[in-house]
């Protein structure tokens, strides 16, 4: 596998490295690594990205040469079209690039993916799918150790792949009892990364109004649903209008309910701010309870055992009447 991906990048003139949509640490760590060493080599790179990605990963180095196909769909285009190799990393369906899709479609580039979500689609001309790993930064930091290159890993690019293990495992709190994620990050570490002021530029960077919409969700919206150890709220555009909400600001909320003694799910509910009747879905869970089954089958989603998405296409009071019928339809799991 190792060896396919280097003969794919010696071959490749320009190469593009792209990651999903709303582009979480995980997705933007993994892309911003590889970017990186890419360059190092010699190789003309573009991290090209769907949309926005939050305030708490701006400081990301390397950040500030991200092509953003909402902003300059030209450019993202452009490079997308002119790459001889592209990496899709920490996605498996072309669906879940949105706005790039065509271009994704179109390129006449080979693709790497590299991913660690469940079922992968076949799109890809080399696949790593590897459902059992924290992320896919630690996906990537092994095919970089394998390949021989870890003495081209800076604290740049370690600080990247750390943020995006860090991230995608809740501060290795979930989906990170395996032994080998630290004997990585000990070498993450070792290349010089900071990694408490990591954590704190990515979980302690909220705004006061931030910290206020959390506060008025756990205090006045939080629905706990009798007896089945599962809660859900919901976020109207009023609340985020009168919390002067931003994107990002309701990052890891879906997680606190699951603080509650005994409680195994919780479901969030956000009303979409531009498009009527949009409303996004986050579910979170502990132990066996299989959020991403729920997802697919009520919310349009799907994701990891543990942590998912989806999306419902209606008003919030309708939505928050599938989460109830979701969380009555999963009694006996939970
Ligand atoms: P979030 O709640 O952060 O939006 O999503 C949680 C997880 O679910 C993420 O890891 C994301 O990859 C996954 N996810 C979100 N939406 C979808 C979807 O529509 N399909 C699939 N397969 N996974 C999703
Ligand atoms: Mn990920």
């Amino acid at each position: 596998m190792v060896q396919s991906i280097l003969q794919a990048v010696a071959d490749a003139g320009r190469i593009v490295v792209c990651c999903h949509k709303s582009p979480d640490g995980d997705a933007l760590g993994s892309s911003l690594a590889v970017a990186a060493l890419l360059r190092q080599n010699g190789k003309e790179t573009a991290v090209v990205v769907p949309d926005a990605y939050p305030d708490f990963l701006q400081w990301l180095p390397g950040s500030d040469r991200i092509v953003r196909h909402d902003k300059r769909p030209e450019a993202a285009e452009e490079a997308m079209a002119g790459a001889d190799l592209l990496f899709c990393l920490d996605f498996n369906s072309v669906s879940r690039v949105e706005g790039l899709r065509e271009a994704l479609e179109k390129t006449p580039a080979r693709k790497i993916m590299v991913d660690h979500h469940l079922a992968p689609e076949p799109f890809a001309d080399i696949a790593v799918s590897r459902p059992d790993m924290s992320s896919t930064s630690e996906m990537v930091f092994r095919l970089v150790r394998q390949a021989g290159l870890m003495g081209q890993v800076g604290k740049d690019s370690a600080s990247c792949l750390y943020c995006g293990m860090m991230t995608d495992t809740g501060g290795f709190t979930y989906n990170s009892g395996s032994p080998e994620i630290y004997l990585i990050i000990s070498e993450l570490l070792s290349k010089g990364i900071d990694k408490d002021r990591i954590y704190r530029r990515v979980f302690h960077n909220y705004s006061h109004w931030a910290i206020r919409l959390r506060g008025h969700v756990m205090c006045n919206k939080l629905r706990m649903v009798d007896g089945l150890h599962a809660s859900y709220y919901t976020i109207s555009k009023e609340e985020m209008a009168r919390f002067h909400f931003v994107r990002g600001d309701a990052e890891g909320l879906v997680n606190e309910p699951l603080r509650i003694k005994g409680n195994r799910l919780s479901i969030a509910l956000r009303e979409d701010d531009r498009r009527a009747d949009t409303v996004w879905v986050s579910l979170r869970s502990v132990d066996s309870f299989p959020c991403n089954k729920m997802a697919e089958e009520f919310f349009n989603g799907g994701g990891h055992l543990n942590a998912s998405g989806g999306r419902l296409h209606c008003s919030l009071e309708e939505a928050a009447e599938v989460a109830e019928k979701a969380i009555r339809a999963y009694a006996a799991l939970l």
